[in-house]
């Protein structure tokens, strides 16, 4: 089912000549109400008249996650303050929050791209939706909350937090989607285990899961252990909030973008260059429509690419790959580049380890060194000795072949790590800065 079937599968033809008349509306607005890219434009010697073509957009200076810091707090607004009715913050994963605002229609606008996002993942106004994203200045509670209501779903607006009670609700009221972290649907599940509420037996049907990086083999881990179908959902809250970026259930291979709404371009993150379809780099966002907060070609740290061939749910809008990390994320180690979802993806490759995990870098007389604790799973856990000491050697084996680099291996008792209840946090650095 499609939520808005012709804006949805629009001809491509008719997408760009959208676009591009919106790009044209955003920069006048943006040249005639926000200094900070007026001073941008004509410091580069642009005017909004110079955007003639959709490829003109290259010529558009970038915005960084630095220059809403910069003009903290409503520096950016392109909106008067009294049109602005919902404020949200970043949760500041990467340093200071960045502060949005939105008008009644960036608001509307959101949940359209939230109740296509659930359409793409099957739910529909039938369903009982469980909202365990937090509620507050994050945007993946009330993003998930007003897309449910959107769609016409029954919403139960649970929030982090009571884990076990969660759970008990999500039975009680017979939930059939669940849409919060992946990390978190895992410690529901284990919540599920401790007071006896096997997820397979609900009629949980599927989960919404974004907001911090995960694998394909978490994917299938979840799947088969919830009963579940695990969806993709991707936004980020300076360009919106959840909902910019959804997988359909007819492909899961990458996640369609709302292009009525966001202008996506790949870049090489250090030259800024623009890739071609296909290769991996930097996805960068303008938005076209929004009001409140618009932004200029936004660097959004997030390495993925473009697909824009057809794809058999019919929608004519492209898909990004799954996010390969933020270049925030990576952690060179020795002079090699890896990310945590690497590693991730051959923790849950070995048998016997749970995805529970965290990676802890430190400098050891000025050499890095990489710990990965990860807990085992019950049944390994009462296993012999003999086969724990195989199975790290056989992870440290696979980190020093897939990765290049060598890395210590400890196994954890299970449930010895923290639970998140929102992003798990995966990295401890301890290096000097
Ligand atoms: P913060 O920057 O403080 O983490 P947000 O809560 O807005 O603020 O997080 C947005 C970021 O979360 C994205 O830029 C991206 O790195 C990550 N993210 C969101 N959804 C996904 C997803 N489906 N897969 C991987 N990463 C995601
Ligand atoms: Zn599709």
């Amino acid at each position: 089912m499609l939520f808005n079937i012709p804006m949805e599968t629009l001809p491509r033809e008719e997408i760009e000549a959208l676009q591009l008349r919106r790009l044209q509306d955003l920069c006048a607005r943006v040249y005639a109400n926000v200094p900070f890219y007026r001073k941008r434009f004509n410091d580069i010697g642009i005017t909004p008249g110079d955007i003639k073509r959709l490829d003109d957009v290259k010529l558009l200076p970038f915005t960084e996650k630095q220059d809403m810091r910069n003009n903290y707090p409503f520096g950016l607004f392109c909106a008067p303050r009294e049109n602005i009715v919902r404020l949200h913050a970043s949760s500041g994963t990467t340093g200071k929050a960045t502060v949005v605002g939105y008008t009644a229609r960036d608001l509307q606008h959101w949940a359209e791209c939230g109740a296509r996002s659930l359409c793409c993942a099957g739910v529909t106004p039938r369903d009982i939706v469980h909202v365990a994203y937090g509620y507050g200045l994050f945007t993946g509670g009330l993003g998930a909350h007003y897309a449910a209501e959107r769609l016409g779903a029954t919403v139960i607006p649970a929030s982090g937090g009571a884990t076990r009670r969660q759970v008990q609700l999500m039975r009680d009221f017979g939930a059939n989607v669940l849409c919060c972290t992946p990390s978190y649907a895992l410690h529901l599940w284990e919540a599920g285990q401790e007071v006896g509420i096997d997820f397979r037996e609900l009629p949980l049907r599927v989960g919404v899961f974004g907001a911090e990086p995960w694998t394909e083999e978490m994917r299938r881990d979840i799947e088969q252990k919830m009963g579940i179908q695990a969806m993709n959902i991707y936004g980020l809250s300076e360009v919106m909030g959840p909902g910019v970026a959804m997988d359909c259930l007819e492909s899961k291979t990458g996640m369609h973008l709302w292009e009525d709404f966001f202008l996506p371009e790949i870049i090489d993150p250090v030259t800024g260059e623009s890739l071609p379809e296909g290769e991996v780099g930097e996805l960068v966002l303008t938005t076209l429509t929004k009001e409140g907060i618009p932004l200029i070609r936004y660097r959004t740290r997030d390495l993925t690419t473009l697909d824009y061939t057809p794809c058999a749910c019919g929608r004519t809008h492209v898909r990004i790959g799954r996010l390969r990390g933020r270049s925030d994320d990576m952690l060179i180690i020795r002079g090699v580049n890896v990310f945590p979802q690497q590693i991730e993806g051959l923790i849950l490759e070995a048998e016997g380890l749970s995805p529970n995990y965290q990676i802890i870098v430190d400098r050891v007389d000025n050499l890095d060194t990489i710990e990965v604790q990860v807990e085992m799973n019950e049944t390994l856990f009462s296993d012999e000795i003999r086969k724990l000491q195989a199975l790290e050697a056989r992870l440290r084996k696979n980190i020093k072949e897939f990765l290049g680099v060598s890395a210590k291996i400890t196994l954890l008792s299970p449930r010895s790590i923290e639970r998140s209840e929102g992003k798990a946090k995966r990295i401890i650095d301890k290096r000097p800065k």
